[in-house]
C-alpha cells in the first residue's frame, strides 16, 4: 500500500497517477472538510487551514496543462466545468499582433480560484475510488531498524498507526519531513533555502458584468523595486498582486493601506481598468518570505532514508512569481509513477530510493535553479533600483533583453514563453541565432541605463500623497 501525505492538489494528483497504475493508494489529509462543490462557497467559506496559499489564485505553467492532459484524463475537462478560464499565454503579447499559430495551442493554460481546483481534483480522486481520511494528521514515521540507512515501513498518525509499502509526502510548503526523519534516526536532511524573499500584497476581484477587462498590460510587469501580477480566473474573477522585497519594511508598511496600494497599481501603465472591479476580499492581504527551498533526502551515492519520497513543495519551493508550483509536483508524480512501473514496485529500496534521486535531479533539477537564479537576480535589482543604481549582472542584462525583445518579435515571444512555461524544445528556440544577436545588441544598448518605471522616491511620493 502506498500513503500519500496531504490531500491538496499535488497529493491529489499523486494519488490519481498511482491509482491509475493499479496501486492501492490511500491519503491521509489533517485538514477535517473536504471542498464545498460550489466554487463560490469553495473561496467564501471553506477552512483550509493547511493550504496557506489557498484564497488566492493559480496559473498554472502551459506544461501542466499539457502533462495533466495526457496522465489525468477528464481532470482538466472537470476543471473548465466548473469554470476555470482556459487562457493562451502568448495571445495577449502585442509582440504577436493578435495572430496565433496552429501550435500555439502549446500555449494553453487554465486559471482559477485555487479552492475551484482542489475541488475538482478532489472529485476526480473520488471518481477514481481512491480512499482519503479527513481529519487525519500524520505524526510520525515507522522504521525498520538492521539496514544501512532507517528504512520507513509506515506512519504514526492522530488516528493511530498504518503500515505502508512506500510514504509519499506531499504536505507542501509547511511539511515537517526534516523533524519526522531526525526522530527516526535520520542525521539531518541536506536542505538549503534562500535567505531572502518576496512579499505578495493582493487583492481580488470581479469584474462588475462577469467579463474580465482586455488584456492591457503582461501577466507579470517588474519595475524597480516593485512588480505587478495580474491573474484573470474563474467567473469574472480575477487578482492583483503587488510584489515587493520581504526585507522592503517601507513599502511593506505603505501597502497595508488600500489607498496606497490603488496608487501603487496605478504606476503600472495599463492596470488602471483593472482596478474597476469589486472586490470580493477584505483589505489587502500579504503573504511574506516567498523564496526557495530544497531537500535532497537522496545522494547518488547513498540514499539518507528509504521507503519515502517527497514530492513537490515538499521537496523544493520555488518563488510563485515564476509559476512553477503545479508544473513541477505534477512532473515530480509523472516521475515516481514511471519509476514504479520501470522498476516494478520498490522491491529493492536503496536502489529506488537513489533512482529517484537521480531522476528528481534529471527532470526538475534545471527548472528548481532557474527559480533560485531568479530570485537572486530580482532582489539584487530591487537593491540596486532603492540605490538609484542600474543592475548589470550579465545573465540578467540577457534575460531583461529577451523580455524587451519578445514584446516585439513573435519568434523571440514564443521562445521566451516556452522556457517560461517549461515546454520541451525551449532551449532550442532561444539558442536561434537571430534571437541570440538581437538579445546582444539589446544588452549593449541597455548598459547604465535604469529600468523603466519610476524612481524609488517617484514610487515612496505616490504612496505617501
Ligand atoms: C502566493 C503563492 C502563489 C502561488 N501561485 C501559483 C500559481 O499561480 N501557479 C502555480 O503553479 N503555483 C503557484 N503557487 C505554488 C503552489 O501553491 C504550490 O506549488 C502548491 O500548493 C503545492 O501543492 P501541494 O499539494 O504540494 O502542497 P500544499 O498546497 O501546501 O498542500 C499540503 C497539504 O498537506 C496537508 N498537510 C500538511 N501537514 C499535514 C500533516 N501533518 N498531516 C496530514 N496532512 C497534512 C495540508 O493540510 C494540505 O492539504 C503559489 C504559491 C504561493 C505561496
Amino acid at each position: 500500500m502506498i500513503v500519500v501525505l496531504g490531500a491538496a492538489l499535488g497529493g491529489l494528483q499523486t494519488a490519481l497517477l498511482l491509482a491509475q497504475d493499479g496501486h492501492d493508494v490511500t491519503v491521509l489529509e489533517r485538514d477535517p472538510q473536504p471542498p464545498p462543490t460550489d466554487p463560490e462557497a469553495g473561496w467564501s467559506q471553506w477552512e483550509r487551514p493547511g493550504i496557506p496559499q489557498l484564497r488566492l489564485v493559480h496559473l498554472p505553467l502551459a506544461s501542466w496543462l499539457q502533462r495533466a492532459e495526457a496522465h489525468l484524463p477528464g481532470l482538466v475537462e472537470m476543471m473548465t466545468a466548473a469554470g476555470a478560464v482556459r487562457m493562451n499565454v502568448v495571445a495577449p503579447e502585442p509582440g504577436l499582433g493578435g495572430r496565433l499559430h496552429p501550435d500555439d495551442a502549446r500555449f494553453d493554460t487554465l486559471a482559477a480560484r485555487r479552492p475551484l481546483l482542489e475541488s475538482a481534483a478532489l472529485h476526480a480522486a473520488e471518481a477514481a475510488g481512491i480512499r482519503i481520511r479527513w481529519g487525519v494528521s500524520w505524526l510520525g514515521l515507522r522504521a525498520a531498524e538492521g539496514g544501512r540507512v532507517p528504512h520507513v515501513t509506515g506512519v504514526e498518525t492522530s488516528a493511530g498507526g498504518m503500515s505502508a509499502d512506500l510514504v509519499v509526502d506531499c504536505t507542501g510548503r509547511r511539511s515537517r519531513l526534516p523533524a519526522r526523519l531526525r526522530e527516526i534516526g535520520v542525521p539531518g536532511t541536506l536542505e538549503e533555502s534562500g535567505e531572502r524573499g518576496f512579499t505578495y500584497h493582493s487583492r481580488y476581484f470581479r469584474s462588475p458584468d462577469g467579463t474580465l477587462p482586455a488584456d492591457t498590460f503582461p501577466l507579470v510587469v517588474e519595475h524597480g523595486s516593485l512588480g505587478l501580477l495580474r491573474i484573470p480566473a474563474d467567473h469574472g474573477t480575477y487578482s492583483l498582486g503587488l510584489i515587493s522585497r520581504t526585507d522592503d519594511h517601507e513599502l511593506r508598511d505603505l501597502l497595508r493601506d488600500e489607498d496606497a496600494w490603488t496608487a501603487a497599481v496605478r504606476l503600472f501603465p495599463g492596470a488602471g481598468v483593472w482596478l474597476t472591479g469589486r472586490p470580493i476580499t477584505d483589505g489587502v492581504q500579504t503573504m511574506a518570505r516567498l523564496t526557495h527551498r530544497r531537500r535532497t533526502l537522496y545522494d547518488v551515492e547513498q540514499p539518507l532514508v528509504t521507503g519515502l519520497v517527497a514530492i513537490g513543495d515538499a521537496w523544493a519551493l520555488t518563488v510563485p512569481t515564476v509559476g512553477r508550483g503545479l508544473a513541477m509536483s505534477l512532473h515530480h508524480s509523472v516521475i515516481l509513477r514511471d519509476l514504479l512501473r520501470e522498476r516494478a514496485g520498490t522491491d529493492d529500496p536503496p536502489e529506488f530510493a537513489a533512482a529517484f534521486g537521480r531522476a528528481t535531479d534529471d527532470g526538475l533539477g534545471r527548472a528548481y535553479r532557474q527559480t533560485v537564479s531568479y530570485t537572486r537576480h530580482r532582489l539584487a535589482e530591487m537593491d540596486a533600483h532603492e540605490a538609484g543604481l542600474p543592475y548589470e549582472h550579465p545573465d540578467w542584462l540577457r534575460a531583461r533583453a529577451l523580455g524587451r525583445l519578445a514584446q516585439r518579435d513573435p519568434d523571440a515571444l514564443r521562445a521566451e514563453r516556452a522556457a517560461a512555461h517549461l515546454l520541451p524544445g525551449a532551449h532550442e528556440e532561444l539558442r536561434a541565432p537571430s534571437i541570440t544577436d538581437a538579445v546582444a545588441r539589446l544588452v549593449s544598448e541597455s548598459k547604465g541605463l535604469m529600468p523603466p518605471g519610476p524612481s524609488r522616491a517617484e514610487l515612496l511620493d505616490a504612496l505617501t500623497s
